[in-house]
């Protein structure tokens, strides 16, 4: 199992979000992303998340490329607190 700071990764809500409304398939995210995370579905020409643990804990690159807003994360200060308290609740290597 992959492990984060000793966290098992899937345990981590760190990964993109896609509004497919907002997503014009342009595909730019999925140039940039070299992690396999997101894929591209055909029938309804948007971009999608494929396979969100394997996204990079707090790269957010893809979120900041995207032309049109479509890619959101967590709020950043919200998951640092949810990481401090894992760590904090002995969940270390
Ligand atoms: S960069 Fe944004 S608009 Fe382009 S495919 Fe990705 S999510 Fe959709
Ligand atoms: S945040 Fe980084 S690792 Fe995660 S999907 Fe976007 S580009 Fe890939």
């Amino acid at each position: 199992m992959d492990m984060w700071r000793g966290i098992p990764r899937e345990e981590i809500p760190w990964f993109p979000t896609i509004d497919d409304s907002k997503c014009t398939g342009c595909g730019e995210c999925l140039s940039i992303c070299k992690n396999g995370v997101l894929g591209f579905d055909e029938s309804s020409r948007t971009a999608q998340v494929t396979n969100p643990y394997n996204c990079v804990v707090e790269c957010s690159t893809c979120a900041r490329l995207c032309p049109t807003e479509a890619i959101s994360f967590p709020d950043q200060a919200a998951f640092s607190e949810f990481i401090k308290q894992k760590l904090a609740t002995g969940e270390k290597p």
